[in-house]
């Protein structure tokens, strides 16, 4: 079984990103290995917290080492956003393979200093988990957002991503490069998109030459998304989209079938519509 790290690294060489697809129910969980699968891409799933919460912890890694077992297949799951040592040490002795800890809105130094706490957690209990640490913000929420939220909008220096890097060891960073979590209601129908500062994530990945991830994706420029990973972007995380196409397909298959009561007849809309997103987004992400 390849690993996360060599999944990476071959991404890195040939300037392409890994699709990171959250989940929180086993349609978008399928939909998520269909669209993979069907492209023969490796690809990532994570949870947040919250997502955590709802699925349990080893429930969802139970799910991504069926997928491995089944297929043989590069699935890797990541510990999204989380904020305690206590849930990144029982992610970690679950079986992730990434876990990103989120200091991002503690003051800096507090953040290295938490963030390093977090790796020495980590590591000691599975040294090949890749550990991503975020600096800068770029809002929490994976919503439909009426304004942009407090504070984001100011993007991380080269300076300070070098100096965090060199004080925490990070395997992999998560900075502020003009991306945010959520969408405007005006990105959900695409005539407003996101738009990201490329010169700033060339510039940050020459100063900390490791793996950088893109989070906030959902509603981004498709240009954007390919200069971002020409410049240094190794990993994309798509969450909001995926929701909206979950909530669309719900409704379609509640809609279609007024009387069925079989949670699997109504929810293969939802599946449909999730594939979908996560089949164009591995698309993109992949192209050369
Ligand atoms: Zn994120």
């Amino acid at each position: 079984m390849t690993s996360l790290r060599e999944v990476l690294n071959r991404a890195e060489a040939d300037k392409v990103a890994v699709g990171h697809f959250n989940f929180s129910d086993l349609a978008a969980f399928n939909a998520i290995v269909a669209a993979a699968r069907d492209k023969r891409l490796p690809v990532m799933v994570g949870l947040s917290e919250g997502e955590r919460e709802f699925t349990g912890v080893r429930q969802a890694a139970a799910l991504v080492k069926a997928v491995r077992d089944e297929y043989d297949y590069p699935i890797f799951l990541n510990a999204d956003h989380t904020h305690s040592i206590a849930n990144a040490e029982a992610a970690a002795k679950a079986g992730f393979d990434e876990i990103i800890f989120d200091g991002s809105a503690l003051p800096f130094e507090e953040n290295i200093a938490q963030t390093k706490k977090a790796i020495e957690a980590i590591k000691s209990i599975n040294p090949a988990i890749l550990v991503e640490a975020e600096i800068g913000w770029i809002g929490a929420s994976s919503a439909v957002l009426d304004k942009i939220p407090d504070g984001v909008g100011v993007l991380t220096t080269p300076d300070e991503a070098r100096q965090f890097v060199e004080a925490t060891l990070v395997d992999v960073l998560a900075p502020a490069v003009g991306n945010m979590h959520g969408m405007l209601a005006s990105m959900v129908h695409g005539n407003v998109r996101k738009r990201l500062n490329i010169e700033r994530i060339a510039e940050i990945k020459a100063a900390v030459r490791i793996f950088m991830t893109l989070h906030g994706g959902s509603g981004t420029n498709d240009d954007d998304f390919r200069k971002a990973i020409k410049s240094g972007m190794t990993i994309v995380h798509v969450n909001t989209e995926l929701r909206l196409a979950w909530r669309s397909g719900v409704e379609a298959g509640l809609a279609a079938a007024p009387n069925e009561v079989a949670p699997y007849k109504i929810l293969g809309a939802a599946v449909a519509a999730v594939k979908e997103v996560v089949s164009s987004r591995l698309e993109l992400f992949s192209s050369r």
